[in-house]
């Protein structure tokens, strides 16, 4: 089989069952979560991840409570990064039990539903601490992007 790139990994109709996970997630929370593919990661993952975060413009949240689901597909890498708002509330162990979570599924081949259910993970934690407001503003994009 060939390598499947960033931008061909997922099926139009997986990209759009990723979206509507997280604009389920956001109805709760005030939190913001995305979804960014490459394919190779540069460099330590989490670093790396955490420019990613920067170029998206994700710590322009409010409540600095931006999640970022990142994923190299050609290096079978991701990571889970957590704005430092959401960070300081949930324990260091929180996104380690997300990311095992998403990997056995993400092993067996089951991307879009290890991604889709980690997503809802995140947004139920996000909600605990950064319930849904009235006059909450969709504030980043839900659709997933790719570099
Ligand atoms: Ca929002
Ligand atoms: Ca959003």
């Amino acid at each position: 089989m060939a390598e499947q790139k960033a931008k061909d990994f997922f099926s139009e109709e997986e990209k759009l069952a990723i979206r509507d996970a997280i604009v389920a997630a956001e109805k709760n929370t005030s939190g913001e979560i995305r979804v960014h593919m490459e394919n190779h990661c540069k460099g330590d993952a989490v670093k790396h991840a955490e420019k990613v975060f920067a170029r998206l413009g994700m710590q322009k949240t409010g409540e600095r409570n931006g999640v970022l689901f990142y994923l190299a597909v050609l290096d079978r890498t991701f990571v889970i990064y957590g704005d430092v708002g959401i960070h300081d509330k949930v324990k260091d162990d929180f996104w380690d039990s997300v990311r095992d979570h998403m990997l056995p599924l993400f092993k067996q081949g089951h991307f879009c539903k290890g991604l889709c259910e980690g997503i809802h993970l995140a947004g139920a934690k996000l909600c605990e601490h950064f319930p849904h407001r009235d006059d909450d503003v969709d504030e980043l994009s839900n659709d997933v992007s790719f570099s």
